[in-house]
């Protein structure tokens, strides 16, 4: 639909401010940074969540921190909402605009990395820096940025900041909060504020992973870590996934840390094999489970017979060690492709997020495998198993409104199994517009109110990013329960 079209669904003093708005728009950004037609503003209408789409009022790419605080002023002058936008690989939806017309504030040409500071191991981005390239530039000094989310070559370090987002090595080494250390946010007001760790209440630990609700990230100061002197990575196969759960438990329980404990069901290692992503993962395996040590050469050798010990009791179909760089990647392109890899099943996919205790994993997911049967639906598992956070994957045509019923229905059956075996309706991928009507699950109307007090502060008047991350107030409705009385307080 064309702005002009949804212009035509608004009357009077509404649809003459919205024009107004479009008019002073015009006059901030130059016509190729700001996308108005149907075509350009296609790729806009949802994020890597395609069941839910809303294409933008238009697009505005700024390409510094005073264009966005234009912009953000100008939506509230006019109570236009907005959001800001990465790449748009969030898989909740977190990024697709709200009914009401909203303005998608594109990051992506914010894309500088502005310092690298290797005595003081930190450095200064712009929040379009891509998570990878951040990696690749640091290198050189012996420096690494630690979260690796498995959509690492596309997915945006503003993207990771609001979506807390994670990856396997973050089992080790932490979510993207652990990494961040300020920030520059622009409010709803279009004032600028300056977030640092350490000063005063802890408000840039409150906007990571706000889902872009509180305001839009023009700049991030982030911790580097050193490139661990040695990595040495196993690819174990096993005739069942219980095998695999139960040698992910007892490396756990050891004193050993690994800096990565992922598992691939069989599904998804056929997708993988049948795909460019081919990394010779044994194709008749129930499961595989990939587990990477690092740190210093003493270290990695010290903890290697341990692993290699648990791996062995549980009677692997075969295993495989290497500290070789181009083997390793080999081993990880399976694991990184996966979701890539799932296109060869059906045109769309919907990737759930839910956590686990640890110890749950075996019978979470034989429950799993029998909801995707109960509602006759395809579906793999490839996840963070040292964190206990699922994806189990459900393979679908989104063309067909009969098979999107049933695969909704079994996303919630499987995220309320979660929250039932103690666990969470999301590890990493953030509840965005996609779980709104799970989070009651988990959190009572007065919680979800006290949610949108905090959001308040940030945005007195819902403009920023709305209808994402807790539904709005009183959504529980009477009669309905969350798992934890006064959920806010136990957490
Ligand atoms: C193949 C694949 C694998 C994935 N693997 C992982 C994984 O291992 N771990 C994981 O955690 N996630 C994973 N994801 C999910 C996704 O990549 C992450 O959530 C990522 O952080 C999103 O970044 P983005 O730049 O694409 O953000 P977008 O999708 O564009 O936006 C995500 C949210 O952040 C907000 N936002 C973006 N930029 C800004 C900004 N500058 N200021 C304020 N708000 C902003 C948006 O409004 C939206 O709410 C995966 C996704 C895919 C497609």
């Amino acid at each position: 639909m064309s702005p002009e079209c949804r212009l035509g669904r608004l009357h009077g003093p509404q649809e003459r401010a919205i024009v107004q708005f479009l008019d002073t728009l015009s006059r901030i950004l130059p016509p190729e940074r700001l996308l108005r037609d149907n075509v350009s503003m296609m790729a806009y209408e949802c994020d890597g969540f395609p069941m839910h789409r809303q294409p933008p009022l238009a697009v505005a790419l700024p390409r510094t921190t005073a264009e966005v605080q234009q912009l953000v002023r100008l939506c509230c002058d006019h109570g236009v909402t907005f959001l800001g936008r990465g790449a748009g690989t969030g898989l909740s939806g977190g990024a697709t605009p709200d009914e009401r017309p909203t303005l998608v504030i594109e990051m992506a040409a914010m894309k500088r990395i502005l310092a690298v500071e290797p005595d003081d191991r930190i450095a200064v981005v712009e929040p379009g820096v891509v998570n990878l390239e951040l990696s690749r530039t640091v290198q050189p000094f012996g420096l690494c940025y630690a979260p690796d989310p498995s959509s690492q070559s596309a997915c945006t370090l503003g993207g990771n900041a609001s979506e807390n987002s994670g990856g396997p090595h973050c089992f080790k080494y932490g979510m993207t909060t652990d990494h961040l250390i300020g920030a520059k946010m622009v409010l709803a007001s279009g004032e600028l504020v300056e977030l640092n760790e350490g000063e005063g209440p802890d408000l840039l630990g409150l906007a990571t992973g706000s889902e872009g609700t509180f305001g839009i990230f023009t700049e991030l100061t982030v911790r580097l870590l050193p490139v661990p002197e040695l990595v040495r990575t196993w690819l174990a196969a096993f005739a069942t996934m219980g095998q695999a759960c139960r040698a992910v438990s007892s490396i756990v329980a050891s004193n050993i840390v690994p800096a990565a404990l992922e598992v691939l069901d069989h599904l998804t290692i056929q997708a993988v094999e049948a795909s460019v992503y081919a990394a010779g993962y044994p194709a008749d395996a129930a499961a595989v489970l990939l587990v990477e040590l690092d740190g210093t050469r003493a270290s990695v050798d010290s903890d290697s017979p341990l692993v290699e010990q648990y791996i062995a009791e549980q009677q692997p179909l075969s295993i495989e060690g290497t500290t070789d760089a181009q083997q390793r990647k080999r081993l990880w392109q399976g694991r990184k492709g996966a979701f890539g890899a799932m296109g060869r099943l059906a045109p769309d996919l919907y990737v759930l997020d839910g956590v686990v205790p640890r110890s749950r994993l075996e019978p979470v997911l034989q429950r799993v495998v029998e909801i995707g049967r109960e509602y006759d639906v395809t579906l793999s598992n490839v996840f963070h198993a040292g964190d206990g956070n699922l994806h189990p994957n459900i393979s679908y045509d989104g063309r067909d409104p009969v098979v999107c019923a049933r695969v909704k229905a079994a996303g919630m059956e499987i995220l309320k199994l979660c929250v039932d075996e103690g666990g969470s309706i999301t590890g990493e991928h953030g509840v965005g517009r996609e779980k709104l009507d799970h989070v009651p699950l988990m959190f009572t109307d007065v919680d979800i109110e006290v949610f949108h007090d905090v959001k308040r502060c940030f945005d007195p008047n819902e403009l920023c990013n709305p209808g994402k991350a807790f539904p709005s107030g009183g959504a529980c409705g009477e009669g309905r329960s969350a798992r934890n009385e006064g959920a806010l307080g136990a957490r």
